[in-house]
């Protein structure tokens, strides 16, 4: 039997027909990337390939001088005669699933993804293969998402009542991606769209690129805080309880993560509100999508693999388990790491 397509090593996501890797955790000479959060993208490889809206966020991230060639959706590049293409993800700008097909066999290599559109990122698109590595980060039946319409309606009515009471308001997303998202979808009529440094700087790499987003301003160390009541600050979850967090006197703190649908006050971390909104598929999302690949065979990463896999299994699935490093650790940026 010839080995498969796309096996996992030591580095990472392996295509031994291209001798190309697919987000790896090692340093490798080439590095094909789904998306700029950083336990997919990391430094150190000699040449990466990625989605135009992820270039200037890996040269941003990592380094200025990244060798880099961008592609464009559905763009075909053909390597030591492997074709492989990049797809829209739904995750966050220029995220990608990746398609690879050698002698009419076709493995697709999720990256993230959500089903939702968010009016900001390209749609997620359904690719059909034979093999599916799919992320899991929230595989299990309790992970149910309510639509973003409905989550906004409840983050801008949070944001106006403590408007009416005088108190500024923090919100919590990572600065890549769900910060965005969540700037996109407030409701400038309530008051001013503030931002900490590390979500600005994102704003700004999207912006140089075309992106719309609503105005902001950033937060800065002269900036006097006397008329913040109505304000809202986007900030980055590692943010949270710091000196900086503490200018906002008075203010109620929120976190956007679909980790606040699990209960308890540990997930919480000590924030006032929590806001179920996840940039990942939730359970009926995962199943919707593996089956509308029509994969046989579905490889699950990150997430509640064992359970997945089981589950999938018994719909008549070959599905197996693979260990990546995608949760990585110290990564307060990436959802995955969230729940830690
Ligand atoms: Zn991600
Ligand atoms: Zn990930």
């Amino acid at each position: 039997m010839s080995s498969p397509l796309l096996e996992f090593s030591k580095k990472g996501i392996y295509c031994a027909e291209a001798d190309v890797y697919i987000d790896p955790w090692k340093p490798v000479p080439k590095a094909l990337i789904t998306h700029g959060h950083s336990d997919h993208a990391r430094w150190g490889h000699s040449y990466y390939m990625c989605h135009r809206l992820t270039a200037p966020i890996l040269r941003h991230r990592l380094d200025r001088k990244l060798k880099i060639r961008e592609v464009e959706y559905g763009e075909q590049i053909a390597i030591n005669g492997v074709q492989f293409s990049f797809h829209p993800a739904g995750h966050i700008l220029g995220s990608s699933q990746i398609r690879v097909s050698y002698r009419g066999e076709i493995w697709v290599v999720s990256g993230d993804y959500k089903t939702e559109d968010d009016a900001l990122c390209t749609p997620l698109e359904i690719v059909h293969c034979h093999t599916f590595i799919t992320e899991c980060t929230f595989g299990l039946p309790v992970f149910r998402w309510k639509s973003q319409a409905e989550v906004f309606v409840q983050i801008n009515s949070w944001w106006r009542q403590n408007s009416s009471q005088g108190k500024p308001s923090v919100l919590y997303g990572y600065s890549l991606g769900k910060a965005q998202r969540l700037i996109k979808h407030l409701d400038p009529g309530i008051g001013p769209i503030w931002t900490h440094g590390a979500v600005e700087n994102i704003n700004e790499v999207f912006r140089k690129e075309g992106v719309i987003l609503p105005e902001t301003r950033q937060v800065t160390q002269q900036m006097r805080l006397n008329d913040a009541s109505g304000m809202i600050v986007v900030a980055p979850p590692g943010a949270f309880n710091s000196t900086w967090s503490k200018k906002f006197k008075g203010a109620s703190h929120a976190a956007a993560s679909g980790w606040m649908a699990m209960r308890g006050p540990r997930r919480r971390k000590g924030v006032d509100r929590g806001f179920v909104l996840s940039d990942h598929a939730d359970w009926q999302g995962l199943n919707d999508v593996i089956e509308a690949t029509g994969a046989e065979n579905v490889i699950a990463t990150h997430g509640y693999t064992n359970i997945f896999v089981q589950w999938l299994r018994e719909k008549g699935l070959n599905a197996m388990t693979e260990e990546t490093a995608f949760t990585g650790e110290n990564l307060e940026e990436t959802e995955e790491t969230i729940a830690k």
